[in-house]
């Protein structure tokens, strides 16, 4: 049993949820096209879609919401939450956004031309399709173990650097940047290392190629260094966070992932010529330059958000809760995603539903069944949520596919924690009932996992004997 620390916080404030039957989510579940992303959150017992704007804030962030200043121009808060990313994150030019995807909009717009190639450990959703929809060919570099659901590399996020140098090589000049993610979202939150971050920005750099860092999870990533990395164990959660970012020439950020905040994000950058270019572009598409779509009150939030995130009493328990997790599945011989990431437990669902074809979607339908099962909403990563691929129409299968089940920050106790377990380990028992996969009925263009709709490939039901 891995170190599991009781939670530094008590609760103040509670929100009922309920269970429901399984006559209820059987019907919901049809309603919503078995695809657990469009049901209402009130038939959900469990949500584990994302860690994204789900944490609970504290009782020093909601005091900080009365005092936002919702001034239009240059309010109090603004500054607030421009100095607490300055000291925590590192870099000078810092540009409010209304979440993290409006910066990438912009970071796309300022850099990325038709033809251009971007690299990147492995790939974000909403990261991709913005460097795509600006006519960028995205190309992965991760490591190959990143690839590997079993395989144990602490740093399952590291950029396999022949790899860059190989993409490099090939397209130079139309590199405009190089896009890094700590930690990685799609390998299952799993860490880049201080040195290999170094190393692969230093590479860039030697080729006059900026380097941006996708800092949702930066702390998490953080923490996995001060725990795995030699030479970091003695180093705050504050400093790794400032070696990660050192050596990068900016950040896109979404504040509803690390920062404890339900919404916001930011767009930080060094280069004075290139801040000046965004903050026009937030002009048009977010709000001013010193709200960029949020209200002060958010900006507040995020300010004591961002202190908050960096207590070591947080993040380890933090981390350890998911651990927990991730050890009941093991423990039962439910096949998951290792290392265990730092937001997310992956159900391996490929080897859960092996006796499905990859058509008949198994990451998708082991969500429909855990749903079923337990009230519990988790998301497929793979065939779905990697979309088709813009030149040749095909749909993408990655080699991995899985069930993710993302934890929210500071929401969730130790029971509803063993109600996901005991649920998994239910489904995965009784996984040779599932006789049906599912296929599309419904399939929208962009991020087409959000609004897709199904059915049961060849029957009326998933367990159709
Ligand atoms: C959530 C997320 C984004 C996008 O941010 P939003 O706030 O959802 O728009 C980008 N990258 C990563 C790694 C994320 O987790």
């Amino acid at each position: 049993m891995p170190d599991h620390p009781a939670e530094p916080w008590r609760i103040k404030m509670i929100e009922p949820i309920r269970t429901t039957t399984r006559e209820h989510r059987e019907k919901a579940l049809r309603e919503a096209g078995w695809n657990p992303c469009l049901l209402r959150s009130e038939d959900v017992y469990i949500d584990l879609f994302t860690d994204s704007g789900t944490s609970a804030m504290s009782d020093r962030q909601w005091s900080a919401l009365m005092r936002g200043d919702e001034a239009y121009a240059g309010a109090r808060s603004f500054y607030l939450f421009e100095q607490a990313v300055r000291t925590h994150y590192g870099y000078e030019h810092v540009i409010p956004v209304h979440q993290g995807r409006g910066g990438e909009n912009i970071l796309s717009r300022c850099l990325i031309r038709p033809g251009s190639h971007v690299p990147g450990n492995m790939y974000f959703p909403s990261t991709r399709a913005h460097q795509e929809l600006n006519g960028a060919t995205f190309h992965d570099v991760i490591i190959d173990e990143a690839h590997d659901a079993a395989d144990e590399h602490p740093f399952k996020g590291d950029v396999d650097l022949a790899k860059l140098r190989a993409v490099i090589a090939e397209h130079g000049a139309a590199i405009p940047y190089v896009s890094l993610a700590a930690t990685v979202n799609m390998a299952g939150g799993q860490p880049i290392s201080v040195a290999n971050l170094t190393a692969a920005c230093d590479l860039a750099h030697a080729h006059g190629i900026p380097v941006f860092l996708d800092t949702a999870r930066a702390v998490e990533n953080a923490w996995f260094v001060k725990q795995r990395e030699p030479g970091w164990a003695n180093h705050s959660i504050a400093d790794i966070l400032l070696a990660l970012c050192a050596p990068t020439d900016g950040a896109v950020m979404s504040a509803k992932k690390d920062c404890l905040a339900n919404i916001g994000g930011w767009i930080a950058l060094r280069d004075p010529g290139l801040a000046e270019q965004a903050r026009g572009l937030v002009l048009l598409y977010e709000g001013l330059h010193t709200y960029g779509g949020m209200a002060g009150r958010d900006m507040e939030a995020i300010a004591q958000g961002i202190g908050e995130s960096v207590d070591e009493h947080h993040i380890r328990a933090r981390i350890a809760q998911v651990e927990y997790l991730g050890h009941r599945l093991d423990t039962a011989g439910v096949p998951i995603v290792h290392p265990v990431g730092g937001h997310c437990v992956c159900v391996d669902a490929t080897a859960v539903l092996d006796h499905l074809p990859r058509t008949e979607l198994p990451g998708q339908t082991l969500a429909a069944a855990v749903y079923l099962e337990g009230g519990i909403r988790g998301v497929e990563r793979g065939t779905v949520s990697a979309g088709r691929d813009p030149a040749t129409g095909e749909n993408r299968y990655p080699p991995l596919e899985f069930l993710r089940l993302a934890i929210p920050r500071r929401v969730y106790t130790q029971s509803h924690i063993d109600h996901v377990a005991d649920t998994l380990v239910r489904v995965h028992k009784n996984r040779h009932d599932i006789t049906h996969g599912l296929t599309f009925t419904h399939e929208p263009p962009h991020l087409r996992f959000f609004q897709a709709r199904f059915a049961p490939a060849g029957g009326a039901d998933i367990y159709d004997g």
